[in-house]
């Protein structure tokens, strides 16, 4: 496990599973974690405004560089090009046109499938930065739980069919695929793993027949589950402004941040800079406390019901927060906006907002700079 841990240690239990607790006592205001991602992509409809390399939103004023053969990644630099074409794109360019001309309409879908192709060429091209704590290796990636028994049908049933798509991609790039079939010769599946893929592929992963493919495609739909269980999206106010909540324009793999429990009564915040998460203390947080993100929007005007069916329905649990239990606590008004009603942005520490006059421990909106 990752080591450089000044504010968190991770706990367990049978009610939470694994979580995250205050290792002492955290002033609101304090940066309490940063993560670089194993992979980052922005999303498919963002690649016209975004760095594919680097996730920089592109000047207006220079010039935007692409790829040779294809028209689905763009970059602020020849040096992001170059960097980018060597690490992956080089590998993905061919599938992905592939997929982006012929059925896979733009949108979450392909955005999943293209973070999962890059999580396999970073894991079997042996990009590991080890030794740097802000990083993860695939390990950790692996590690994430795939609570695949919790998906409905029709979810297992997209989850098959894009692990068969991604397995395409491997049969195409057989020193990938030889690589993978080295990985996984110790692998073995959880007992609820197996058995979702017996549902879904009508059989079970066999050891003793060694049927390579067979383990390659279920480690494929295993990989998807973790993935929609974990995937952290990437937001900014630079696509519509901040009279809308916070834009997705990213989806990226942070496994050394998932163990952030929910709640609607959140005393965790995060911002998304480039290809990083910075988490940061809402309020006060006592030693051996919670430490809670909130996995939705919280400027919303879902009620309560709706709010925990929400949270039932995409995350599998029922929330019994604060806010759920009483409806007492009201975080909203405390770190969304409090400049301008029509304004959506967070709260976030003077220290993490680049324009901001910087004043110690104090907070400004990320938005509107108010
Ligand atoms: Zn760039
Ligand atoms: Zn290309
Ligand atoms: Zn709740
Ligand atoms: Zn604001």
């Amino acid at each position: 496990m990752n080591t450089f841990e000044q504010f968190l240690k991770i706990k367990s239990d049978k009610v939470f599973g694994r979580y995250f607790t205050a290792t002492k006592h955290i002033k609101k205001g304090e940066i309490i974690k940063t993560e670089l991602s194993y992979t980052a992509i922005p999303d498919s409809y963002a690649t016209k405004k975004v760095c594919t390399n680097c996730l920089n939103f592109f000047d207006p004023h220079c010039s935007v560089f692409k790829c040779v053969s294809c028209d689905n990644v763009k970059y602020c630099s020849e040096a992001c090009q170059e960097m980018d074409m060597k690490k992956f794109h080089n590998l993905e360019c061919c599938y992905l046109n592939k997929l982006i001309t012929e059925d896979t309409p733009l949108g979450y879908t392909l955005d999943y499938q293209w973070l999962l192709i890059r999580t396999l060429i970073r894991y079997l091209t042996n990009d590991e930065e080890k030794g740097n704590y802000l990083s993860s290796t695939f390990k950790d990636v692996n590690l994430m739980c795939s609570n695949c028994e919790c998906f409905d049908s029709e979810k297992l049933l997209e989850f098959r069919n894009i692990a068969l798509s991604i397995k395409t991609f491997l049969d195409a790039n057989t020193e990938l695929k030889e690589k993978l079939k080295i990985h996984l010769m110790f692998y073995q599946f959880k007992k609820e793993e197996s058995a979702t893929i017996e549902k879904v592929f009508g059989k079970a992963y066999n050891e003793e027949a060694n049927e390579t493919d067979f383990k390659i495609l279920s480690f494929l739909f295993i990989l998807i589950c973790k993935e929609e269980c974990n995937s952290f999206g990437l937001y900014s106010f630079k696509l519509e402004g901040n009279k809308s909540p916070r834009q997705p324009f990213g989806l990226a793999l942070f496994p050394l941040s998932v163990f952030f429990n929910h709640s609607c009564y959140p005393n965790v915040g995060y911002v998304t800079r480039n290809k990083s998460i910075i988490f940061y203390a809402l309020m006060d947080i006592n030693e051996g406390e919670m430490a809670c993100i909130s996995y939705v929007g919280i400027k919303d005007s879902l009620s309560k019901q709706e709010r925990k069916e929400n949270l039932k329905k995409n995350f599998f649990f029922n929330c019994e927060c604060k806010k759920c239990s009483n409806e007492g606590g009201n975080m909203v008004e405390k770190i969304t906006c409090h400049f301008d009603n029509a304004c959506f942005g967070w709260m976030v520490p003077t220290k993490l907002v680049k324009d901001a006059k910087f004043n110690e421990n104090e907070f400004v909106c990320e938005a509107c700079l108010n």
